[in-house]
């Protein structure tokens, strides 16, 4: 790690390569010889389309999209796609279904609700989402507009590790904070959308991936900006596109292939999890409320005993003095979470479960 750089468990904006942070640094005033920086550039320019050329062809490659999807960069976060979904791709007379699992799927729930009508098929809410529900493809209306869900829930630390077939009815995935993290059978999915500022990159850029046929759902009466197709239409380029967020979305691509691809993030993060995890379960100070199978890989939601908020304000505190950084549990649930995104390096995780160690020591 660089010097000076802390061990940053931020649940997003998070993380990124130091080595990506480096090349960024090194073409920031003069990109490519162009005389001019990234930020400074049309994005009209042969050099910028170039660039985003390069980075879908990235994503397609590491993620096998194959050409009946459109690849999309957009903006207005994740929780824009929570309206552009349903606005998109609601059938009328025909639900929406949902398995419900945690905040970010009521954040979108409730804007589906303005377009029709949404039923919960499965749910954990009445278990404080503390698991995965199981579900399975009876469970959908055949009818449906679209299945929907959120593949890891980044509050309350809980992932799904298996994807429920959904039949003809196309899958959609808020895939924020786990997109890029494994190996994905993308054609499950009739469309998948991530925040990039998790795994990805920087805020500022959202991700969609969309089958085609979908694409020709959306009603002309939609305004403009909303429609996916006018998106595809114009890859992605109809208006200003966030071009540094897309270029560093690119750079971390780049990162992410050197270090071996989806296959290789997805050891090295069951190795950092693994390791987080069973430190937690070993010790009688902290736990973890989540159940074994559901676990998230990315963000790792624990404990101290007793839900003791007082101890757990001096762990965040104590913490940040030794250069721990981003472990405060989100407001909505309290307590700790380490976010151990794809470019959390192990060391942190090491230091961590030091730390741990010590302040269990010293506190119990
Ligand atoms: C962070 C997050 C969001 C919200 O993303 P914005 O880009 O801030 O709108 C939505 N869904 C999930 C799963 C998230 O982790």
């Amino acid at each position: 790690m660089l010097k000076g750089r802390c061990h940053n468990f931020n649940a997003g904006p998070a993380v990124l390569p130091e080595s990506v942070l480096l090349e960024a640094q090194a073409e920031f005033v003069n990109f490519r010889h162009s005389g001019m920086s990234i930020l400074e550039m049309s994005h009209r320019s042969k050099l910028f389309e170039d660039l985003l050329a390069e980075t879908e062809t990235n994503l397609r490659q590491l993620l096998g999209i194959s050409d009946d999807y459109s690849v999309l960069f957009l903006q207005g976060g994740a929780s824009l796609q929570f309206s552009m979904v349903p606005q998109n791709l609601a059938l009328k007379d025909r639900p929406m279904d949902v398995v419900l699992t945690g905040n970010w799927t009521q954040k979108a729930v409730k804007e589906m609700k303005r377009f029709g009508e949404v039923r919960v098929v499965a749910t954990s809410e009445a278990g404080q989402f503390r698991y995965i529900p199981s579900v399975s493809e009876s469970d959908f209306d055949r009818n449906a507009s679209f299945a929907y869900l959120t593949s890891n829930n980044t509050i309350y630390g809980s992932q799904f590790h298996e994807f429920p077939d959904t039949g003809l009815v196309p899958l959609v995935a808020d895939m924020s904070s786990d997109i890029l993290s494994r190996p994905l059978d993308v054609s499950k999915f009739g469309l998948i959308f991530a925040g990039a500022q998790k795994n990805a990159g920087p805020s500022g850029v959202t991700l969609v991936i969309i089958r085609k046929d979908l694409l020709e759902r959306c009603d002309t009466s939609v305004p403009t900006m909303l429609q996916y197709r006018t998106h595809a239409e114009n890859h992605s380029l109809y208006n200003t596109i966030p071009t540094f967020g897309v270029y560093m979305v690119g750079l971390v691509l780049k990162w992410i292939r050197s270090q071996g691809g989806l296959a290789a993030m997805a050891v090295a993060n069951q190795a950092k999890a693994t390791l987080l995890y069973d430190a937690i379960d070993q010790s009688a100070f902290f736990y973890c409320p989540v159940r074994e199978d559901a676990r998230s890989l990315m963000n790792i939601v624990f404990r101290i005993q007793g839900d003791n908020d007082a101890l757990e304000s001096k762990f965040v505190s104590e913490a940040q003095k030794v250069g721990i950084v981003g472990i405060k549990g989100h407001r909505l649930i309290g307590g700790l979470r380490a976010s151990t995104y794809n470019a959390l390096p192990i060391e942190s995780v090491k230091a961590l479960i030091d730390f741990m160690r010590d302040f269990e020591k010293a506190n119990s």
